[in-house]
């Protein structure tokens, strides 16, 4: 039996999001049926909002998120009703020419559920990359669901499915930062700060975190961060080189998305060092005009990261036990918990700066 549970929508480009009621299909063939309990606010959700993804409304909205299993369909093996599970927006084929090649990371037909969730009018839903977890209940493919410790709070635990996983990959996986090593990352938000403690995890002695906002660069600080630099006051590549003998990071991450930003990265690299870019760019936005003899004689790599590069079935069990044991920080990402008709309000504040992350709780 369809069940009807309540989403929040977004109807149109610009539009005031709405609660409404919608309708969950059963689970058909690889498909399943997930209680969500938790699912944060991400800049994504506001840009599918704005029309800024497609045009493809209504939206059923939200995809940071964590639930239990309530159904599965036919043929699902990885998941069983009552596992706690966080969702993720890359469910990996198997069979693509990546995974073939033992990439299953970049895996190029990931997948999401066949049937789609509706209105009570029965007008489809679009959900937000493939999950709409802003909901009482929402349908997946059963490969989006990635089962980890439940003694995680749903809260910490959804924020793996979005940001805290885009961060915290782009500087382990892409950047591939180590011991000893010096990091500078560009943007203090969720994906920034993910990969600032990501960093410290990793043993990195030098974690500069850069942002035009002090209240961020605060938080920067809390998640590991050894220098700040407020990136209004001045050249910023000159000041990372600062703090680094004058020579630049050996891993820059972009986690904003903007060209300018991403020039500052490339020059405030060590030679041979890594540029990550993570902060997702608009359609408009061009590279930035760098001599291409700076690009062949500073060596080194410039890399795009597909969410963190990460694999979620080993990445977000591996994540949460960090969490369990107190050695990484999911629960300050939490700026605060929410009921399911304040994500409208929740948008204002992150637009403000006001905060981290603002997570549903059901
Ligand atoms: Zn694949
Ligand atoms: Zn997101």
């Amino acid at each position: 039996m369809p069940q009807q549970v309540r989403g929040v929508i977004a109807t149109g480009k610009g539009q005031p999001v709405t609660v409404e009621t919608i309708v969950i299909p059963d689970p058909g063939p690889g498909e399943a049926v997930v209680r969500v309990q938790a699912c944060g606010v991400c800049h994504t959700d506001l840009h599918y909002r704005e029309g800024g993804i497609n045009d493809d409304f209504p939206f059923l909205l939200g995809h940071e998120a964590a639930g239990t299993v309530e159904a599965v369909g036919e043929g699902v093996t990885n998941v069983v009703p009552g596992d706690f599970v966080v969702l993720n927006w890359r469910a990996v084929c198997g069979n693509c020419r990546s995974c073939n090649r033992g990439l299953p990371q970049y895996c190029f037909s990931t997948f999401n559920a066949t049937q789609k969730m509706t209105l009570a009018d029965g007008t489809a839903l679009s959900p937000a990359l493939g999950i709409g977890a802003f909901a009482e209940k929402t349908l997946v493919a059963s490969g989006q669901c990635t089962k980890v410790n439940s003694d995680a709070s749903p809260a910490a635990a959804g924020l793996l499915g979005c940001g805290v996983m885009a961060g915290f990959g782009a500087a382990t996986y892409t950047g591939g930062i180590s011991r000893g090593q010096s990091i500078a990352v560009f943007g203090c938000g969720g994906v920034g700060d993910a990969a600032i403690a990501a960093a410290k995890l990793a043993g990195a002695t030098t974690i500069i975190a850069i942002d035009l906002d002090d209240r961020k660069l605060a938080w920067a600080k809390e998640f590991g961060a050894t220098h700040t630099i407020n990136a209004a006051s001045g050249d910023v590549v000159a000041a990372i080189q600062a703090v680094t003998d004058g020579n630049g990071a050996d891993v820059c991450i972009e986690a904003v998305g903007n060209p300018k930003v991403l020039e500052q990265a490339f020059f405030a690299r060590d030679l041979a060092g890594t540029v990550v870019q993570v902060g997702v760019p608009t359609p408009d936005m061009k590279l930035p005009d760098i001599p291409m003899i700076e690009f062949f004689g500073r060596g080194g790599a410039l890399k795009p990261s597909w969410y963190g590069d990460c694999l979620p079935t080993r990445d977000f069990p591996m994540l949460i036990d960090l969490y369990l044991q107190g050695r990484f920080p999911l629960d300050k990402f939490v700026s605060e918990t929410i009921a399911l008709d304040e994500v409208e309000a929740a948008f204002h504040k992150m637009e403000r700066g006001e905060v981290l992350r603002s997570v549903v709780v059901l």
